[in-house]
């Protein structure tokens, strides 16, 4: 461990012990009250008073990837819109969590995250650099066969040796970053099948993230993972069957060999025909590779986020061994790294109904929910737009004459309309041409921006971070990313 991350753990220890949880729940109270006519679809009862003395047997920690605090505002009033109210005093199922923290994201080497290293951080308790996963911080190739370099220890790790099961549910290929950090170690992100890893990593023994994935042990007696739901088939299947890897292995078929309880499954149909409760270790590969975006979906082809969390839970909660579940809503960042809002905030909404399920499914007295960001988005909100203007709309202001919403758009210096939305960086720059309600509005509109950028970028102030169960009474004031790990280990009870 270097210096910098030593540091870091200091500072987790001292700013967990020192800070106190009453802020938080009077913000909750003052919540509870403003939610008046919410329709309920989302709303569940809030427990704030459970007792943090008791374990959780349970965690689920639930990641909108780059899902900052202006996409999570947006989507509360897309939401409600979409439910026929003005939207901006709706509350996504998450926001009634009675404990708050804003959440310092950086990496090591980067102001501005990325994905590999905040989900590091989050299961380690380590920060490491950009675009690597669960490696320490001094050494390039360390978690590959030659490195002498120490591994870190995984919060998967931590449970599946005190006996929990683990389960992974994501939107994208379960070889993407987010997830990979919750199984793997490798120096790269991008190192998904054994075809990706450069000459250098083949020589000093690397191994694919697929492959990482289905031999994972976790160090526990059951063989490592219960449940991987998404995307990614591409990454565990040979050239021959119409995947990607080199070396012509087929790891579903490993998968399956692992014991009769394991089950492999590549559709929509062959989830649903499994009973969870028959406890089934279940490998669901739904796409080649990232899963369709909730807008665009196909039911008959493939589940939702809600969906593969409801699997994954009544599966790992019929076990009786308590267990950590980690829930990823992936796409949010692939929908703002097109500049494509309403996407973004379709997905937003579909974690929130995953969100509200789990709620729905578990004990208060007995599971830690979390919800939070690995990182943000350039997205703002902006304009003075009247209460109860389309959040995706152009801008109308309070006429000040009439008090009422204007019926004319706001014009911009150069007398152009502008929408509410808009990306500091991004594909659709600023142009001449007059925007209408039809183009602004339509689900494929790029928002425009600034600066023109082929991929709009993350963003690199505060996430949020939402909790609610016992050892939520921790999340409060402004922690570091890396605290989450300790506040999951702390709940349940663990030993490092
Ligand atoms: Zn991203």
């Amino acid at each position: 461990m270097n210096s910098i991350s030593k540091l870091i753990l200091l500072a987790a220890v001292s700013s967990l012990a020192l800070a106190s949880c009453e802020k938080a729940q009077t913000t909750a109270g003052a919540n509870e009250s403003s939610a008046n006519e919410t329709p309920a679809s989302v709303a569940t009862p809030i427990n704030s008073n459970v007792k943090s003395n008791g374990k959780a047997k349970n965690v689920i920690l639930f990641i909108g990837d780059g899902m900052g605090i202006s996409t999570i505002t947006a989507a509360r009033i897309f939401d409600g819109q979409s439910k026929g109210m003005s939207g901006e005093d709706n509350m996504l199922s998450f926001e009634e969590f009675p404990h708050l923290s804003l959440v310092k994201t950086y990496n090591l080497d980067a102001q501005v995250a990325d994905s590999a290293g905040t989900a590091s951080a989050m299961n380690t308790g380590l920060k490491t650099q950009i675009s690597k996963i669960n490696v320490r911080p001094d050494g390039l190739f360390a978690g590959c066969a030659d490195s002498a370099a120490v591994q870190t220890t995984l919060f998967a790790d931590m449970a599946e040796r005190a006996g929990m099961s683990t389960g992974i549910v994501t939107t994208t290929r379960l070889t993407h970053a987010t997830p990979a950090a919750f199984y793997g170690h490798s120096p790269s992100r991008y190192w998904e099948h054994d075809g990706d890893i450069t000459p250098d990593g083949v020589q000093r023994g690397c191994i694919d993230l697929a492959t990482q994935m289905i031999n994972y042990s976790g160090t526990g007696m059951d063989g490592g993972l219960e449940i991987a739901l998404g995307g990614g088939r591409r990454n565990f299947l040979s050239k021959d069957e119409g995947g990607r890897r080199k070396d012509g292995v087929n790891l579903t078929v490993n998968w399956s060999k692992k014991s009769n309880a394991h089950t492999y499954v590549g559709d929509a149909s062959a989830l649903r025909a499994l009973d969870p409760a028959d406890k089934n270790n279940v490998l669901g590969l739904f796409d080649k590779s990232h899963l369709d975006y909730e807008a665009d979906r196909e039911n008959a082809e493939q589940p939702s986020l809600t969906e593969m969390t409801e699997f994954a839970i009544k599966n790992l909660e019929a076990r009786g061994t308590g267990y950590y579940l980690m829930v990823e809503a992936g796409r949010i960042d692939h929908a703002h790294h097109g500049s494509n809002a309403y996407r973004a905030l379709s997905e937003t909404q579909e974690l929130a109904r995953a969100v509200a399920l789990a709620d729905k499914l578990t004990n208060d007295e007995d599971t830690l929910i979390l919800v939070t960001a690995d990182h943000s988005h350039v997205l703002t909100i902006a304009g003075y737009p009247a209460l109860g203007n389309p959040i995706l709309g152009l801008v109308r202001s309070i006429d000040r004459k009439t008090g009422k919403p204007s019926s004319e758009t706001s014009k911009d210096a150069d007398g152009l309309p502008y929408t509410t939305l808009g990306y500091h960086n991004g594909q659709n720059p600023r142009s001449d041409v007059p925007q209408t309600d039809n183009m602004v509005q339509a689900k494929d509109y790029k928002q425009q921006s600034a600066i023109r950028r082929a991929s709009e970028t993350h963003a690199g102030e505060d996430v949020a971070l939402y909790a609610k169960g016992p050892g939520a009474d921790k999340v409060h004031g402004v922690i570091d990313q890396a605290e989450i790990f300790d506040i999951m280990v702390e709940a349940v009870g663990l030993d490092k």
